[in-house]
């Protein structure tokens, strides 16, 4: 499949990088490692007439302690750096979890914070090429009007199929959004529609520049599972985060997350209140693996079956908590 045409720009600063947004506002994409773009291009998913490379821009890459304040992430940190950071496998252990399990080591390689956070939704009626989506009438996400997996339905059930944002989730981590009236600080939480077809809310003249996890989320026990169809390099059909703190025996704090089997990543309600003043026991474990099980709303948007992605959040998240509680 080749690429449409385009042009490529390239920033070397934020602001300028801002500034080209601006102007092309529209008719322009983002383009950092390229491990999803590049692919979804060659579908006919994105058919921008300018790209916009930002990595030369070195003022967002690399990763900072900020003493007494957590740790600082620029967006081109890529996924192989996250996953083999001394200070974030020791203070923040969920992230580098999830990161190592995302795609392979060489997508890991060139594949960025930002860019895994941005991650488009994934449907298997959207990501196909520009003649299988045309042959079945195209879909609401994109050229069409009908939903595939929700009959009648107008609204689309895209997945959110990224790893590391539910962690991201669990150590309330802030994302710094630069635009050209400035830089805002916005919670992970806020930063999903659970639209699958306007997923984020980040507008087409703004950057994802800068991705902050809090002291107060730090030293937490951390676990990431995911169910995928290739071991060795596969997008989430269901995953679960888990990160939990404890005091003297008990569960002094915890937060679980879930990811893929809802068109955002979601914290799943009602498990921190359950777990907290706890002793974490396999019955435990097994309650917070229903409600996670009851948070999961998969749909026919991949290859396995609604009911099998939900039976695994169940029993990833029971694992998950029993096994942040043991570690
Ligand atoms: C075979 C294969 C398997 C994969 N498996 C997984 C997997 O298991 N888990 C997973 O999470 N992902 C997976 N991916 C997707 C991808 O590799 C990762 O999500 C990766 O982190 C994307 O980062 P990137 O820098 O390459 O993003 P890009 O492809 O450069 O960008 C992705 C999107 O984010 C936007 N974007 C990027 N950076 C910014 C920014 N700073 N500000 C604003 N917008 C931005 C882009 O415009 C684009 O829309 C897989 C991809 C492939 C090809």
């Amino acid at each position: 499949m080749s690429l449409p045409q385009f042009q490529l720009l390239f920033a070397q600063t934020t602001q300028e990088a801002v500034e080209l947004l601006t102007k092309y506002a529209g008719k322009i994409r983002v383009l950092a490692g390229g491990t999803d773009l590049i692919p979804s291009m060659q579908q006919k998913l994105f058919e921008p007439d300018y790209v916009l490379d930002i990595r030369r821009i070195a003022e967002i890459g690399g990763i900072r302690e900020l003493p007494g304040s957590g740790v600082e992430i620029g967006a081109l940190t890529t996924l192989t750096m996250i996953e083999h950071s001394e200070v974030l496998r020791r203070r923040y252990p969920v992230l580098t979890e999830a990161a190592a399990t995302v795609a392979s080591p060489l997508l890991r390689n060139m594949g960025t914070m930002g860019g895994n956070i941005c991650l488009d939704t994934r449907c298997l009626w959207y990501n196909q090429s520009l003649t299988w989506r045309q042959a079945c009438g195209f879909c609401i996400k994109k050229d069409g009007d009908l939903c595939h997996v929700a009959p009648g339905g107008t609204k689309c059930w895209a997945a959110f199929s990224a790893d590391t944002p539910a962690a991201l989730l669990c150590l309330n981590a802030e994302l710094e959004i630069v635009g050209p009236s400035g830089a805002r600080r916005v919670p992970i939480s806020d930063f999903y529609t659970g639209l699958g077809d306007n997923y984020r809310r980040l507008q087409a003249n703004e950057l994802l520049t800068r991705v902050f996890l809090p002291e107060a989320s730090a030293d937490y026990r951390g676990v990431y599972r995911k169910l995928r169809i290739r071991g060795s390099i596969d997008y989430p059909l269901a995953g679960v985060a888990v990160a939990v703190k404890r005091s003297n025996g008990r569960c002094a704090d915890a937060r679980v997350a879930i990811t893929a089997v809802n068109p955002a990543p979601v914290m799943v309600k009602g498990a921190r209140e359950a777990l907290v003043g706890e002793v974490i026991d396999e019955a435990l474990a097994e309650r917070i693996g229903d409600l996670a099980a009851k948070t999961a709303k998969p749909l026919t948007t991949s290859a396995l079956t609604p009911e099998y992605r939900r039976e695994m959040i169940r029993v990833f998240t029971k694992r998950s908590v029993l096994a942040a509680a043991q570690s």
